[in-house]
C-alpha cells in the first residue's frame, strides 16, 4: 500500500485527500493552522452570513461534479438565484447592466457606438499565433478594442484575479479565451464551434454557480468530515523531510495543548505540496538538490484583498440589487474593486428586511487601501456604496476580512514558474496542487487537485 503526505488543508489539499481516500490510497494531511479551508472562510453573526474569501464556486467540469457526487456534497449545495445572472459594471458613476443578448448589446449605454463597431470587427483582426507571452490587456485591446478593454475586461480581471491586466499573461490567466484565437483565429468566430466541441467532449455538465445554506466554508468542513480523523492533522507542521529510498521520511509535530507538542514520523512514497508558493521556503526539505530546485522557482505576486461585508436595512438601499454585483473599471477612478449583492445571490445571507453587500478592496490596483485602518476602509466603502447604490445610514452588520496574500498572479514570466514545477515533479516523488496552477477559482483548483490525485493513484498502482 502506497502512502502520500499532503501538505496544506485548503480546498486543494482536501480535494486530493478525498480523491485518494475514494481510491483506497493511504495519506496523511498536515495543516498548519487550526482549521481547514484556507482562503474559504465564512463568518455568521446575528442572522448575517459573510464570506472572507470566495462567495460562490462554479462547477462545470464533469470530474468536479463526479467528485461532488461521490462525496455526497453536491446534494448539500444551493444554486445562485437566477437573477444573479444579471451583472453590473460601473460607468460614469452608475452601475450599468452588462448586456447578455445581442439585442441588449446594441442598446446598452455601457459601450459607445464606436466601441460596439470595433467589437464587431473582431473576426477580421488577424490572429497572433507566435506562441509568445502577451498581457491580457494587450490581447483584449488588440482583438476587441480599447473601450471593451476599459469597460469589460479591466473590471472583470479585478473581479477574478484582483490583478493587473497589463501584467497577467493571457495564455495562463485566460487559456480558454486565448485558445479561441489559436484554434479559430477569432473569439467571435470561435464561440459557437468551441461550445459545440465542449459539449461533444463529454467533459462538461451544465455550469452551476454554487454555495451552501451556511456559506462556502461548509465545503471544506464537509470534505474534512469525510476523512478518517486520524489522517488529518491540523495545527501541525513538518519539522523535517528527508529522502529515504524511493520516498520520504517525514517528521512533524502537532500541538496537543497550549505549549505542548507531540512529535511523530513516518515513511511516505510521495509528497503533495498544496500550500501557497509564498510558504514553500518554510518546508524543511533536507535534500540540497531539491532545495536548489525550489530556490529557482520564481516568486508569484499575491496582492492583498480585504473583503468588507456590510448589512443594511433593505429600505436604506435604493438600488434594486437585482443581480450578482457590480465591478468597477480602473478608468472610473474609484476606491473599490467591486461589490457583490450577496444577499441577492443566495437565501439566508441576511435577516428578513436586511441586505448584505460584500466589497473588495485592494488587489494590484489599490493595494495601499488594504493598509488603511479599519475605520478608514469602512468610511471609503460606505461613501462608495452611498454614491453607487444609494446605501445610507449606519450598517447593521460589519465583517471585515483581510487576505494579505490573496490570489497568485499568473503574470508575464509565469511560464518559468510553471516549467520549474514540472521539473521538480519529474525529478522527485513530489507533486503540486493548488490555485497557483490551472486556474485560481475554487472549481479550477478542485479540478487540478483531482488531476494531481489521479497521477498519484496511477503511480501508486504502477
Ligand atoms: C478574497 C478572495 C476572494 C475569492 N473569491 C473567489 C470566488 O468568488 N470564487 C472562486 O471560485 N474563487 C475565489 N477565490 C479563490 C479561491 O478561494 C482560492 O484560489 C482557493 O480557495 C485556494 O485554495 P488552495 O487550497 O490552493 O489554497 P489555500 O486556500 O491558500 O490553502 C492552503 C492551505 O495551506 C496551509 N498551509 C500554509 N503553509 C503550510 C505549511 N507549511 N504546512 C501545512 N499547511 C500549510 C494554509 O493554512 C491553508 O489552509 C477567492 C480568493 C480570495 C482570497
Amino acid at each position: 500500500m502506497k502512502k502520500a503526505l499532503i501538505l496544506g488543508g485548503g480546498i486543494a489539499g482536501l480535494t486530493v485527500a478525498n480523491s485518494l481516500a475514494l481510491r483506497g490510497i493511504d495519506f496523511l494531511l498536515i495543516e498548519k493552522s487550526t482549521r481547514v479551508g484556507g482562503a474559504i472562510r465564512t463568518f455568521s453573526r446575528d442572522g448575517f452570513i459573510a464570506e472572507g474569501g470566495p462567495q460562490t464556486f462554479i462547477a462545470e467540469e464533469k470530474k468536479v461534479f463526479d467528485f461532488l457526487r461521490a462525496t455526497g456534497i453536491l446534494e448539500k449545495t444551493i444554486e445562485a438565484r437566477p437573477a444573479a445572472k444579471k451583472r453590473f459594471i460601473v460607468r460614469g458613476g452608475k452601475p450599468r447592466v452588462v448586456p447578455m443578448s445581442p439585442a441588449t448589446a446594441v442598446t446598452t449605454p455601457l459601450f459607445s457606438l464606436l466601441g460596439k463597431i470595433r467589437l464587431l470587427a473582431e473576426p477580421f483582426i488577424p490572429a497572433k499565433r507566435d506562441g509568445n507571452a502577451e498581457s491580457v490587456a494587450n490581447f483584449v485591446r488588440r482583438r476587441i478594442g480599447k473601450e471593451m478593454y476599459n469597460y469589460a475586461l479591466n473590471p472583470l480581471v479585478a473581479g477574478i484575479f484582483a490583478g493587473n491586466p497589463e501584467t497577467l499573461d493571457v495564455r495562463f490567466a485566460f487559456p480558454k479565451v486565448w485558445n479561441l484565437e489559436q484554434r479559430y483565429g477569432s473569439l467571435i468566430r470561435g464561440t459557437f464551434p468551441n461550445a459545440k466541441a465542449k459539449k461533444a467532449s463529454g467533459n462538461y455538465e451544465k455550469k452551476r454557480t454554487l454555495s451552501f445554506p451556511q456559506g462556502m466554508e461548509t465545503l471544506p468542513k464537509l470534505l474534512r468530515a469525510k476523512l478518517d480523523p486520524r489522517k488529518v492533522r491540523i495545527h501541525s507542521e513538518i519539522t523535517n523531510l528527508t529522502r529515504e529510498g524511493s520516498g520520504w521520511r517525514a517528521h512533524w509535530r502537532s500541538r496537543a495543548a497550549v505549549c505542548t507538542f507531540f512529535e511523530e514520523d513516518a515513511f511516505f512514497d510521495e509528497i503533495i505540496v498544496a500550500t501557497p508558493p509564498h510558504t514553500w521556503g518554510e518546508i524543511p526539505f533536507s535534500d540540497p538538490a531539491l532545495r536548489a530546485h525550489f530556490s529557482r522557482v520564481p516568486a508569484l505576486a499575491t496582492p492583498p484583498v480585504t473583503m468588507l461585508t456590510l448589512g443594511f436595512p433593505r429600505a436604506n438601499v435604493s438600488h434594486p440589487l437585482d443581480g450578482f454585483g457590480m465591478l468597477v473599471p480602473e478608468k472610473e477612478n474609484r476606491k473599490i474593486l467591486g461589490t457583490l449583492f450577496t444577499s441577492s445571490l443566495f437565501p439566508g445571507r441576511a435577516p428578513e428586511g436586511f441586505v448584505t453587500l460584500s466589497t473588495y478592496l485592494g488587489g494590484s490596483r489599490q493595494s495601499e487601501i488594504t493598509h488603511l485602518s479599519a475605520e478608514e476602509q469602512l468610511k471609503i466603502v460606505r461613501e462608495e456604496l452611498r454614491e453607487l447604490l444609494g446605501a445610507t445610514g449606519e450598517p447593521a452588520f460589519i465583517e471585515r476580512v483581510e487576505n494579505p496574500q490573496a490570489i497568485p498572479q499568473y503574470n508575464l514570466g509565469y511560464e518559468d514558474f510553471f516549467k520549474k514545477l514540472s521539473e521538480i515533479e519529474s525529478a522527485f516523488p513530489l507533486r503540486f496542487a493548488g490555485n497557483f496552477r490551472g486556474g485560481i477559482s475554487v472549481g479550477q483548483t478542485m479540478l487540478s487537485a483531482l488531476e494531481t490525485a489521479e497521477k498519484t493513484a496511477l503511480a501508486a498502482h504502477s
